[in-house]
């Protein structure tokens, strides 16, 4: 029976990759470990962290400067998990992006000074410079010409990108889905003019573009068209490979669902998992209201095609 339509999921997006940051911007992260602040000169202009090029006027950078790090708050952002402000070191031509720490929020306001405040032991990265804070009173402190001894740059820098974010199921999915999660069903939709049966359901046809129609419940049985054996691991894998992937059609569906097929030695795919093998599916434990539910097609014995 059906109870509610699942809405949407809790999903997320990771991207771990290697930042190279170039020379300038590499030694700007290496001194932040070190407590110092250092730009690039460019012409009379100053970029704060340093770039090896300029990007308004793509003049290379002609040497460095060490800047006290103090400036003035030009903008800020309060979000859910901190503020996020710009901020223009004294001295330097463009704010700098970084977190604002530890104010009070009646006194957060553009033109606030604003210092430095380090991290208590450097991690080598960006966040060496914690954020910047209140203070920083008194006047602009210029630039100091050619700093001694810097760092050498970092040539790599590793950073994973997270992006937390809703998916939002809609009616046709949703349906699916809870009724997956519920009663352990598989639901398709009947398309209104070639009649054909598609699973997952959508609102059109993918061949004759007109709407679907009636709902269908379908067997979690079906026939194997190709399979794969994933041999490379990537985030958000449910199983350690390697472990068998199949295209597979259920009966009456005229649409191919991808799945893993388990119970069979990955170096025996190609012949026990042949094309036209019988499946069925092995409902998990879990209940998430996804296709994840079934933990894998295992071949049905006896029925070969
Ligand atoms: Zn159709």
């Amino acid at each position: 029976m059906m109870t509610e339509t699942m809405t949407s999921m809790a999903a997320q997006i990771r991207m771990p990759y290697t930042l190279t940051p170039g020379e300038a911007t590499g030694i700007f992260l290496a001194e932040l470990g070190r407590r110092r602040l250092i730009g690039s000169r460019h012409g009379d202009r100053i970029l704060v962290p340093a770039q090896d090029f300029d990007g308004s006027t793509g003049e290379p950078a002609g040497g460095f400067v060490e800047l006290a790090p103090v400036g003035r708050l030009e903008a800020f952002t309060v979000t859910e998990r901190g503020v996020l402000g710009l901020v223009l070191v004294d001295g330097a031509d463009v704010p700098f992006l970084h977190r604002i720490v530890g104010f009070e929020e009646a006194d957060l306001a553009i033109g606030a000074r604003v210092a430095a405040v380090w991290a208590d032991a450097p991690v080598g990265g960006v966040l060496d410079l914690a954020g910047f804070g209140p203070g920083g009173d008194g006047p602009g402190v210029p630039p100091r010409s050619a700093p001694e001894g810097l760092a050498q740059p970092f040539e790599q820098v590793e950073y994973t990108m997270t992006l937390d974010y809703q998916h939002s199921y809609g009616h046709y999915y949703g349906t699916l889905f809870d009724a997956v999660r519920t009663d352990r069903r598989l639901r398709g939709v009947k398309c209104s003019r070639c009649r054909r049966t598609l699973l997952p359901p959508r609102a059109i046809c993918d061949v004759c573009f007109v709407p679907t129609a009636e709902w269908v419940d379908v067997e979690a049985v079906g026939v194997v068209q190709a399979c794969s054996v994933v041999h490379i691991e990537f985030i958000g894998q449910r199983l350690k490979p390697p472990y068998v992937y199949a295209e597979l059609v259920l009966d009456g569906t005229s649409t191919r669902l991808i799945h893993m097929v388990g119970g069979v030695d990955p170096a025996e795919a190609r012949t026990a998992v042949a094309p036209g093998s019988r499946v069925r599916a092995v409902w998990s434990d879990r209940r998430t209201g996804s296709l994840a539910d079934i933990d894998y097609f295992e071949l049905i014995p006896g029925e070969p095609s």
